[in-house]
């Protein structure tokens, strides 16, 4: 195991966890720098958009002893870890890992650690990481985001990725739903990868508590006749997308 490994880091903070399958859990989240994707309604462009922050003041350098240790001091033994996308990072990841699976949380909370990962899906997770991560939250994106008009081909880095994680029992596929044409997009995608609905949970966009709660009456109605599981973004109904909460 290498300690010293670096890790190119958001943020690190202690909240509840807002969307998926373990929305309302307490945990720590480490949100990791640098994304592979540029979606145009990213609610995290502090990590990766250059134009526009200052990546000075908005990446820090860890290594990952540190990163372990401000995780072990907490008192939450969930951790969330996210970004922009973390897989980018994924050597580096193992190390840290690795470090925190081998303890237990502190008197209060003598659980072992239980790692999630917020992938955007186009990274293909190593044997290591695998072994490592009890929950894996995807998120692939569809045209809503607007990635194709910045030049990246989602289709391309889908093909493969897709095909690897329709497999994993451990794995959500979380869509980010801005109109009712995106539904029909998703629907092809879900037939086209062959991804398990049961794994699918549908969830609107939206960095206000309005945008949110007026998508969700007709993504509900939508999800209910349909049979797909259905998150809301807590954190955005509780904080509008506050940073650190
Ligand atoms: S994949 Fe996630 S972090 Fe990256 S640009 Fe899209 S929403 Fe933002």
């Amino acid at each position: 195991m290498n300690s010293q490994s670096i890790l190119k880091v958001s943020e690190v903070f202690d909240s509840i966890q807002g969307e998926g399958s373990y929305a309302g859990t307490p945990c720590i989240f480490l949100r990791l720098a640098t994304c592979n994707l540029k979606c145009a309604w990213c609610d995290t462009k502090y990590t990766w958009d250059w134009e526009n922050y200052d990546i000075d003041k908005e990446i820090k350098e860890f290594s990952v002893y540190e990163i372990a240790k401000k995780i072990t001091l907490s008192n939450k033994t969930h951790v969330v870890i996210t970004g922009g996308e973390p897989l980018l990072q994924q050597a580096n990841l193992v190390s840290l890992l690795r470090l925190i699976k081998s303890k237990r949380g502190k008197e209060s909370n003598p659980n072992v650690y239980f790692i999630e990962i917020e992938t955007n899906g186009t990274v293909i997770p190593t044997k290591e990481i695998m072994d490592l991560v009890d929950q894996w939250n995807i998120s692939p994106k569809t045209s809503n985001s607007h990635n194709k008009q910045k030049g990246i081909n989602l289709e391309q880095l889908y093909e493969k990725s897709l095909s690897f994680y329709k497999y994993l029992q451990n794995a959500s596929f979380k869509f980010v739903i801005d109109k009712s044409e995106d539904l029909v997009e998703i629907d092809q995608i879900l037939k086209k990868y062959n991804l398990p609905k049961e794994q699918v949970i549908l969830m609107p966009q939206g960095a206000t508590k309005e945008s949110i709660l007026e998508k969700s009456r007709w993504i509900t109605n939508y999800a209910k006749k349909n049979n797909f599981a259905f998150s809301t973004r807590l954190h955005v109904l509780l904080w509008d997308n506050q940073r650190g909460k």
